[in-house]
């Protein structure tokens, strides 16, 4: 195996929204220090991180001086420029690596990747126009859904067709962005997975949770899944071989969708992951401490599960419950420091325990 990172060595992340917060607290436990660079001020990470560059994504000098300062860098979300990471590369590790970036960023890339992977996902074809579109929807059948490209997150970006007189409107929304029609895939619960690669190769993956989301946000997930004990093997090697694929390092996410047939692939995300939170109370070794372990070359983890758990997100004002959930019973509370309350705005998540049956 390759040699681990010297403890006192700096991690650099690149956002330091809460999932940047929460890496940045894992690292510390193991004797690590993180610099966050974000354009935005006043971040859940400021609290907790040693240093903190506030700069824009474009800031040339100020991206090649925090790469001077820190010793590797990892990432808090998959849509850091492209030229971010040729200005970083030269100068300092990157992980993960370019490969599942790009993957990840682009919508197309990443659904051309996993079918050639020999993995389910839902049929779709590429769409740069109106016809394009209008041709896709006659070949994928009603209902569909349209999807940019890029920049896409927790159901923006996206429209669902229910017929051919929907192609024009569905188009216009997406204001000529390049994008992608995927067939409804009719799936009864959406299950993920929460996977780890190490330096060395060697693969660690955590109990499939189920989500639920409202309006487009995840709300809440649960371990275990529904799942037969052959669906859970199933997603779980699926997470494996896509990290095998990747070369992956570090901890991704694997959204899934259980149909009565098979289990669709729906997409991944190069990173921790919300539905990776009840690992922090559910796990030894959570998925922050995870991504930590393997990019720094230190052994990984086992993630075996110790307590079923319920992950809910604190969601606006889901905050005004605080008092109460604060008193409730195995039930532990994560906070991400945000200074203000929005509607939509992720504040922070519980996590229930029970003993693992
Ligand atoms: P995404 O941004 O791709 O994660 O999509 C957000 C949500 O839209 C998913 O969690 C699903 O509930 C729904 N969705 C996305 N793609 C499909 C699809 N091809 N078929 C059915 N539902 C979908």
């Amino acid at each position: 195996m390759s040699e681990a990172l010297a403890a006192g060595s700096v991690i650099g992340i690149l956002g330091g929204g809460q999932l940047g917060r929460m890496l940045s607290v894992a690292a510390a436990r193991l004797g690590y220090r993180c610099h966050i660079f974000d354009p935005a001020d006043h971040i859940p990470a400021s609290d907790v991180a040693s240093a903190i560059t506030n700069a824009a994504w474009d800031d040339h000098g100020a991206l090649k001086r925090f790469a001077h300062l820190v010793d590797l860098v990892t990432y808090e979300f998959e849509n850091v420029p492209t030229a971010t990471l040729d200005l970083i590369e030269p100068i300092c590790p990157i992980r993960p690596g370019r490969k599942a970036l790009a993957v990840s960023q682009d919508r197309l890339a990443e659904k051309t990747f996993l079918r050639d992977l020999g993995l389910q996902t839902a049929p779709f074809v590429a769409v740069d126009s109106a016809e394009a579109l209008a041709q896709g929807l006659a070949a994928l059948g009603a209902p569909a859904i349209l999807k940019t490209r890029r920049m896409g997150y927790d159901g923006k970006g996206q429209v669902r067709l229910e017929s051919i007189a929907d192609c024009a409107a569905a188009w216009d929304a997406m204001r000529g962005a390049p994008a992608i029609l995927e067939g409804f895939v009719p799936f009864s619960h959406e299950v993920s997975v929460i996977a780890a690669r190490g330096l060395g190769g060697e693969v660690a993956c955590y109990d499939p949770g189920e989500n639920l989301h409202k309006s487009g946000i995840l709300a809440e997930t649960r371990v275990p899944a529904r799942l037969t004990s052959g669906q859970r093997t199933d997603a779980v090697l699926m997470a494996a071989r896509i990290l095998n694929a990747l070369d992956y390092v570090g901890v991704l996410g694997v959204e899934i969708f259980v149909t009565e047939g098979a289990l669709v692939v729906n997409e991944i995300a190069p990173r921790v992951h919300n539905s990776g939170h009840w690992t922090q109370n559910g796990c030894a070794v959570d998925q922050f401490e995870q991504h930590i372990r393997a990019i720094t070359g230190l052994p990984l983890g086992d993630g075996q599960r110790h307590s079923d758990v319920v992950m809910e997100n604190l969601i606006g004002d889901d905050l005004d419950r605080l008092p109460e959930l604060l008193r409730a019973p195995h039930t532990a509370v994560h906070l991400y420091g945000k200074p203000q309350i929005r509607a939509g705005r992720k504040m922070g998540h519980i996590n229930r325990i029970t003993p693992a049956r």
